[in-house]
């Protein structure tokens, strides 16, 4: 396993490229907007910075990180080479069936296909592949050169051998690697995201306000981030994209998203993203700030 391609330079995109090159791989990294690779590669320049401040990273080692790195805005020639293709593109189901279509058109027949969806189906998208033992999900956490875990991810048909490949390449970026079976949600999203909309729920019914319901997870459960601060940082559009793919894939009422989601998501308050979600963001500013709709 020398080259990697991936997939959306985006969030996750940066971040993987950025481990998989750190750790000596090839790597391509493909998206359809210039823009996007332009802030891809900012972003990972300015966190190997931070490595090399922190004294984990020599200057060296970061130059030869980013010299790993090339830039495609074409899938074709992009998977060319590929021993491995992680698709972290946009979570939305029908694009994610398109591109797969097309990397099993160009990448090589060895090729493995993973992909870092947070709720997508690993068995629907190996389904339109031709080589679904070679389909699985490989979901890192975000920000991804920070956070151990990858949930490694079984679809229906994903052979013994590709998952303890992609279990193995996981130890060698010195991840913790889990493996779970394709379910909705996985295990990570579907123990999360039901707890996010209990918190969203309790301060829709007025039990409790925002600082207050992230203050008891903090300090009483020991959770870095409260549930509301949590559900901003990751998205709230992604919450009920998460939370529709459990409603959805399990049938059962305790998956419904809670109301005050769906509108602040209607609203355009996304979380930390877009500067408003429960808390407001001021960039520059790492104080947390109740956002006026909740005072
Ligand atoms: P993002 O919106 O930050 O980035 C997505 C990128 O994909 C964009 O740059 C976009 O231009 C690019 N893209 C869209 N269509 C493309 C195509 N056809 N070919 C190439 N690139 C294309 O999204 P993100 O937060 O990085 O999420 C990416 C994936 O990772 C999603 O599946 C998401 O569910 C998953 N994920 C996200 C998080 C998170 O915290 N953000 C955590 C784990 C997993």
């Amino acid at each position: 396993m020398q080259h990697i391609s991936v997939i959306g330079g985006g969030t996750m995109g940066n971040g993987i490229a950025h481990v998989f090159a750190q750790y000596g791989f090839q790597v391509s990294l493909i998206d359809v907007q210039q823009a996007a690779l332009d802030k891809a590669i900012a972003t990972i320049s300015k966190n190997l910075d931070r490595q090399v401040a922190k004294g984990s990273l020599t200057e060296a080692e970061k130059e030869a990180t980013l010299q790993r790195i090339q830039l495609f805005t074409q899938l074709e020639g992009g998977v060319a080479k590929a021993d491995l293709v992680v698709e972290a593109a946009t979570e939305n189901v029908d694009l994610k069936l398109r591109i797969f279509r097309e990397m099993d058109a160009t990448a090589p027949d060895a090729a493995i296909l993973a992909t870092n969806t947070s709720s997508i189906s690993i068995t629907q998208i190996a389904a339109a592949t031709k080589r679904p033992a070679q389909v699985i999900g490989m979901h890192f956490m975000n920000p991804v050169p920070v956070m151990k875990l990858v949930e490694v991810i079984r679809g229906y048909a994903t052979s013994d051998a590709v998952t303890a490949t992609i279990m193995d390449l996981s130890r060698r970026l010195e991840k913790t690697p889990v493996e779970v079976n394709d379910y909705p949600g996985f295990v990570a999203n579907r123990i999360l995201m039901p707890m996010i909309n209990e918190a969203i729920y309790t301060l829709y019914e007025g039990v409790s306000g925002v600082h207050e319901i992230d203050t008891v997870m903090k300090l009483g459960m020991a959770h870095p981030m409260g549930p509301l601060q949590l559900a901003d940082f990751i998205g709230l559009d992604v919450c009920l994209a998460i939370l529709r793919v459990l409603h959805d894939g399990f049938g059962q009422p305790k998956y419904a998203p809670c109301p005050l989601l769906v509108n602040m998501v209607m609203a355009g308050k996304l979380g930390a993203k877009k500067g408003e979600g429960f808390y407001v963001y001021t960039p520059g500013s790492k104080e947390l700030v109740v956002s006026p709709s909740f005072k």
